[in-house]
């Protein structure tokens, strides 16, 4: 059995994805957000290494508490497509074992390229950067339309979808790009959730630990009337927010 590179596990998630969930970070992520909370799962060749069949195993513990809450297991990063052997091996036996699968992306990776892992996952959390392509791209090293392509593939495959927004003053509340945000979830059938995640700068040590400069310093944090603003833009498109002001 192959092994992977975790950076992290968190055994009692209650926000990534429906009920309480094993969440598993994986290390490794080709994306480079500069308002990234997790600067050290970049690195490819960091973490530590275990097989699909170890994390399984440790996730059965919590089975009950998952099966009660309706939770189940999470993958997430760094960017969790990032290693697609693993992730499939980890799915498919959660998925044996009785456990519900969620992918945590920000859709970087062609969805037909992982179809395999995508059949047996109940739910993805989709990180939309930007709706801008040039900005997206600025931010966060990502080729937008991919990620646009990736909602419109679960949608036709009515995989359920949660997508976030992490709201960052100045970066991406623009009008021009709400108004896109709202407008494209706006056709899709799939969307059982929207998050708009206020950004904050909690992750901000992380960059300093490793010696490197915060590429958003000066920011300030997204404080409740910003999203109350967003949210105004984006609900005008019919499609519902969900956040904690609510
Ligand atoms: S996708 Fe996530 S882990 Fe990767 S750079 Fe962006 S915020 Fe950091």
């Amino acid at each position: 059995m192959i092994k992977g590179k975790i950076h992290s596990i968190e055994t009692f998630g209650t926000v990534d994805g429906p009920g309480i969930r094993y969440i598993v970070f994986l290390q490794g992520c080709p994306l480079r957000c500069k308002y990234c909370h997790n600067r050290d799962t970049w690195n490819k060749n960091g973490g530590t290494e275990k097989t699909a069949e170890e994390i399984v195993q440790d996730a059965l513990k919590y089975k009950t508490y998952m099966e009660f809450s309706g939770g189940g297991i999470t993958v997430s990063g760094g960017e969790a497509t990032a290693q697609p052997e693993f992730l499939y091996e980890i799915f498919k036996l959660a998925k044996e074992n009785g456990l519900t699968t969620c992918l945590d992306t920000s859709g970087c990776t062609k969805a037909s390229d992982i179809s395999d892992i995508l059949d047996i996952t109940d739910t993805v959390l989709l990180d939309l950067k930007h709706m801008i392509p040039e900005e997206a791209k600025n931010l966060a090293g990502i080729d937008i339309n991919t990620a646009i392509d990736f909602a419109r593939y679960l949608d036709e495959k009515n995989i359920p979808v949660w997508i976030r927004h992490v709201l960052v003053p100045g970066v991406t509340d623009s009008e021009e790009n709400l108004n896109k945000m709202g407008e494209f979830v706006s056709t899709l059938n799939n969307v059982e959730r929207f998050e708009i995640l206020p950004y904050h700068t909690l992750g901000v040590h992380k960059w300093e630990e490793l010696g490197l400069k915060y590429p958003l310093d000066g920011i300030p944090q997204a404080e409740d009337e910003d999203v109350k603003r967003a949210k105004d833009i984006i609900e005008k498109y019919g499609v519902e927010i969900y956040n904690k002001l609510d």
